[in-house]
C-alpha cells in the first residue's frame, strides 16, 4: 500500500534554530497485510512538542528520549482509527493512540503498543487526547500536584512562563483550580495576554517582548510569588524567581528558551539566581511527567471532568496536512501557537 510519510531531512546543529526544511515528506509503501497481533490505522492527529527539538541532535542528551534518524520517520504522540485489526483487544473504527506513533499517513502498527480512546470523555474532540486530556494536561495537573505545594486557603501566587502555550495555558487554570488566590501569566503577544486574562481567568499576564517584565511583575505580584511554573528558563526566569518568597517552589516543568543551545539539562541558573535560590530556600526540582504515569488514568478522569464542566479552558492551534507538519513544529518554537499545536492528518 502507498503512503506519505515525513523523515528527518537534516539536522539543525545543536546550537541552530530548527526550520521546516529539516523534514520531508514522501512517498513510501506498507506491507499489504496485517500480521498476527497488527493493526492497520489512520492517522488522524499528530502532536508536535518542544522536547522534539532534542529529538533532532544525534545525543538527545537524555536518557529517555532517543534520537531520530535522518531520512527515517519521525514519530511522536499520535491518535488514529483502527482500520483493520488481528489484535484480540482492538477492532475496526476504534480510536487509538501512541507516544510514538509513526508522522505517516497509514501505519501498521503493534497492537500491544496502543491505548483505545473513550471520545465521550472528551465529547468526541479527539485530539485533546493529545493535549489537555493527554500528556500535556497531564504535564500541567501533575506538575502543579507533586511540585507546586499548592494548598487551598493559603493565599498563593502563582507565576506561569510560556504561559499561553499548551502546558502553561492548563498550568495556571489547575493552579487557580487547585488553590491559588492568584495567577500571573507570561507570553510573547498582546494577543496571547489577552486569551489568558479574558478566557483562561488568569489575573493579569505580562507579554515579555514589551516593556520591563521585573517592574511589572513587581506590581502584579506585591506579595512576591509563591509558585512559580516554569516552561522557558533564561533571562525570564531570572527575573521571576528574583522576585520569590522564602520557602517558595518551581515547578521546573521546561526550559525552552534553551533547546537550541548545547547545555546540560536542566541548565544550570546564573550564580546571582542561584544565590537568591539557596539563600531563599527555593525548592527547583526536576519534573518528569512520565515518572508519573501511575497517576495516569486518575488524572486523565480529572481532566475530562474539568473539560466537560468547563473549569478548564481548552485552545489549540490546528495545522492541516502530513505536508505542513515541518512548519508546524517551527512556528511552535517560535510562539505561533496558543495552546496546543495539532497537525490534522486526516478527518
Ligand atoms: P508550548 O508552550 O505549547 O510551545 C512553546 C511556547 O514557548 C511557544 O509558543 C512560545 O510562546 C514559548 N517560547 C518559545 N521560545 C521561547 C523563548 N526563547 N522564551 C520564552 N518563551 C518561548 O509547549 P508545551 O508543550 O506547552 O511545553 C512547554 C514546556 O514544557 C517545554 O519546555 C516542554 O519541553 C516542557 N514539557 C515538559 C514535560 C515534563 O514532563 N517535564 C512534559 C511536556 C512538556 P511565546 O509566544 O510565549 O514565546
Amino acid at each position: 500500500m502507498i503512503i506519505q510519510r515525513v523523515v528527518l531531512n537534516s539536522r539543525p546543529g545543536k546550537n541552530g534554530v530548527p526550520v521546516a526544511e529539516n523534514f520531508r515528506l514522501e512517498q513510501s509503501t506498507i506491507a499489504d497485510t496485517v500480521q498476527a497481533g497488527q493493526v492497520r490505522v489512520k492517522t488522524l492527529y499528530l502532536s508536535v512538542d518542544p522536547y522534539m527539538r532534542c529529538r533532532m541532535n544525534e545525543d538527545t542528551g537524555s536518557d529517555y528520549l532517543q534520537p531520530w534518524q535522518l531520512s527515517e520517520v519521525a514519530d511522536g504522540g499520535g491518535i488514529g482509527v483502527v482500520e483493520e485489526s488481528k489484535h484480540h483487544n482492538l477492532a475496526k473504527g476504534d480510536f487509538v493512540t501512541s507516544f510514538t506513533w509513526p508522522w505517516q499517513t497509514v501505519a501498521i502498527l503493534d497492537g500491544d503498543l496502543l491505548q483505545k480512546l473513550v471520545p465521550q470523555l472528551v465529547d468526541g474532540r479527539l485530539s485533546y487526547f493529545l493535549g489537555a486530556a493527554g500528556i500535556t494536561g497531564l504535564t500541567a495537573l501533575l506538575g502543579v500536584r507533586e511540585k507546586g505545594h499548592v494548598a487551598a486557603g493559603a493565599n498563593q501566587t502563582m507565576v506561569v512562563s510560556g504561559a499561553a502555550g499548551a502546558c502553561g495555558s492548563l498550568a495556571g487554570q489547575i493552579g487557580r483550580l487547585e488553590g491559588c488566590s492568584r495567577v500571573v501569566g507570561i507570553a510573547g503577544t498582546d494577543e496571547k495576554c489577552s486569551i489568558l486574562v479574558q478566557e483562561m481567568g488568569f489575573d493579569a499576564a505580562i507579554n515579555y517582548k514589551k516593556g520591563d517584565v521585573a517592574k511589572q511583575l513587581r506590581e502584579l505580584c506585591p506579595g512576591g510569588v509563591d509558585v512559580y511554573f516554569d516552561n522557558v528558563g533564561g533571562d525570564i526566569s531570572d527575573t521571576v524567581i528574583s522576585q520569590m518568597n522564602q520557602n517558595s517552589h518551581i515547578i521546573l516543568c521546561g526550559q525552552i528558551s534553551q533547546y537550541n543551545k548545547d547545555v546540560p539539562y536542566p541548565p544550570p541558573l546564573p550564580p546571582d539566581t542561584e544565590k537568591i535560590q539557596k539563600e531563599r530556600n527555593i525548592t527547583r526540582e526536576r519534573f518528569l511527567v512520565l515518572n508519573y504515569m501511575d497517576k495516569q488514568e486518575a488524572s486523565v478522569l480529572q481532566l475530562c471532568q474539568w473539560i466537560q464542566e468547563g473549569k478548564l479552558k481548552v485552545r489549540e492551534t490546528v495545522v492541516e496536512g502530513l505536508a505542513n507538519i515541518g512548519a508546524a513544529f517551527q512556528s511552535m518554537m517560535n510562539g505561533g501557537n496558543i495552546g496546543k499545536q495539532i497537525v490534522l492528518v486526516s478527518k
